[in-house]
């Protein structure tokens, strides 16, 4: 392993997506002529590390692809945006995570994932990459692996005093309660809040209640992410007035797919480079790369690198 500690560690999910453009979706039994067909790089595992590492993060990705052309085309990925490999596996069991996508040409879809590979990603995977994982400054976890494997990995950097963000996504109903008292920033959206807590979000104020709810299951801090109104933030440490609002300016919007995964990469490197800056400060940076990335297409392709940010965000 390498010497130096990394500043974001991510145990999650790599996906391709098979992207293609048709003027209609096909019904069952049916062949169409698209326009258009393209892969992209996806997974909210490898997007958050993608952006964590395009920040200038020393990042590692803990994850399974398959041993086909897809995965090795991810571990490139990888390497060309500087993350780690080392604990990147292969396995002949399972195919790469992908997700075939067809878009018609009023902006619906129609989306198959097949996780493969990914739901292989276990405990001897995490025991191999231990020396990365308790030495981190930071990791981070999402839904898109087992929920028992994000579950250890939230424990073994509890254990060793690593900061922890954890992505309840997708939300899944009656997650285990140690969950919420593993997670040191505990971040997700709208729609994962209201099912997480049952409280409707609609509003500000409302993300603030789903919030407070989080924070009484044992979350240290919360955020939750509102679009372009920016998010909300709360911690456990200030129980009189817990939730400040984090607005965002307004921007362009082209393509918001991967916004809240570009939020929690940014997050996770401000987390690492600037341990005592409060949170909504942490929030207030996030929300400006990720205002970055919905003002062009693509999910990966849109992350916003150091150079391309203004250099107050450092
Ligand atoms: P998700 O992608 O998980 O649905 P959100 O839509 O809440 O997450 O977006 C995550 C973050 O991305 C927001 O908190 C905000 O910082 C930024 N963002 C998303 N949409 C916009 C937008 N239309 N304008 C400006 N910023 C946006």
């Amino acid at each position: 392993m390498t010497e130096e500690a990394f500043d974001v560690v991510v145990v999650g999910s790599c996906m391709t997506d098979l992207v293609s453009q048709a003027p209609r979706l096909p019904k069952a039994g049916e062949t169409i002529h698209g326009h258009k067909f393209f892969i992209g790089f996806g997974g909210k595992g490898a997007n958050q590390c993608i952006q964590a590492a395009r920040m200038g993060a020393k990042t590692a990705m803990v994850c399974k692809v398959g041993k086909d052309f897809f995965g090795e085309n991810y571990i490139q990925n990888f390497k060309d945006n500087g993350v780690s490999t080392e604990f990147v596996g292969q396995t002949v069991d399972s195919a790469t995570g992908a997700a075939s996508i067809i878009v018609n040409d009023a902006g619906e879809n129609a989306i198959v994932i097949v996780a493969g590979a990914n739901l292989l990603l276990g405990g001897e995977d995490l025991r191999r990459a231990l020396p990365a994982l308790s030495h981190a400054k930071v990791m981070v976890c999402q839904l898109e692996i087992s929920p028992d494997t994000s579950l250890q990995a939230l424990r073994l950097s509890h254990e060793n005093n690593v900061k922890t963000i954890f992505n309840p996504a997708p939300a899944i109903p009656d997650l285990d309660p140690e969950f919420y008292r593993a997670s040191d920033v505990f971040c997700c959206n709208e729609s994962e809040a209201e099912l997480l807590t049952g409280v409707a979000v609609a509003s500000i104020e409302d993300a603030g209640r789903a919030g407070e709810e989080l924070l009484r299951r044992g979350c240290s801090s919360v955020i939750i992410t509102l679009g372009s109104r920016g998010c909300v933030v709360l911690s456990a440490q200030e129980p009189s007035s817990p939730s400040h609002h984090v607005p965002t300016k307004p921007v362009t919007t082209v393509d918001t797919t991967g916004a809240g995964d570009s939020f929690i990469g940014a997050l996770a490197f401000y987390m690492a480079h600037f341990p005592t800056m409060s949170l909504e400060e942490m929030a207030r940076r996030a929300n400006q790369v990720a205002g970055v990335s919905v003002q062009t297409i693509g999910t990966q392709a849109s992350y916003p690198s150091k150079k391309d940010l203004p250099t107050d965000l450092f």
